[in-house]
């Protein structure tokens, strides 16, 4: 790294250190742009949970703060989260995978937001990890689900996901990184698609995990 890049970043870190936490705005930053109250503080589940058959490894559960913290970054574009949202997934210890693959959305509601949230995550780890970020599967229009079966939604879900046009990268072992996991059957679909595909192992990882 040269040296002007690695002072630019020492000072920056140094002028971050007098900011206010961005969360409580009391207490002085301690990392990833919160104190280390706030930190401490978080819904910290840093272990697996079940969902439709998957081991899905989540870092916190969807709870407060955290939860309104995804709200506003999902919805509201408050994207100064960014760091404090991938810092909490660098908090994780990973299984050896070559890729990361980003739970996609729909180009409907990418026009809406104007960006993908999973995608900031996954672009934040796959640097954390010195990991490829691959986007292999798409995802078609995206709508309610109300008045749907089990059984139905789950039908309904599996349709959204289609093939990207192919390519001849392939991976077998990956990681999807989504944001809120909550009955895990868009990871599920996702898996799915990326089974065709030829992956052999295929684990998840999410910043939170609602209570089903
Ligand atoms: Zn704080």
């Amino acid at each position: 790294m040269p040296m002007s890049k690695t002072l630019l970043q020492q000072a920056a870190g140094f002028f971050r250190s007098f900011q206010p936490c961005q969360l409580c705005h009391a207490d002085t930053q301690h990392q990833h742009h919160v104190c280390l109250d706030c930190w401490q503080n978080l819904p910290w589940q840093r272990q697996s949970v079940q969902r439709q058959e998957m081991q899905i490894l989540a870092a916190c559960d969807y709870a407060y703060p955290l939860d309104r913290i995804i709200h506003q970054f999902k919805y509201e574009q408050q994207l100064h989260y960014t760091p404090l949202l991938s810092g909490i997934l660098q908090t994780l210890k990973y299984p050896k995978v070559q890729a990361i693959v980003p739970m996609p959305i729909s180009t409907e509601r990418l026009c809406e937001r104007g960006y993908n949230q999973s995608l900031l995550l996954a672009k934040a780890l796959s640097k954390h990890l010195q990991l490829p970020i691959w986007q292999p599967v798409e995802r078609l229009k995206q709508h309610s689900q109300k008045g749907l079966s089990r059984f139905e939604r789950i039908e309904d879900i599996q349709q959204q996901f289609q093939l990207a046009p192919p390519s001849n990268l392939r991976y077998r072992k990956v990681l999807i990184v989504d944001d809120v996991v909550t009955t895990g059957s868009s990871i599920h679909a996702l898996k799915n698609c990326l089974e065709q595909l030829g992956c052999q192992e295929v684990h998840a990882v999410c910043l939170a995990a609602a209570q089903i």
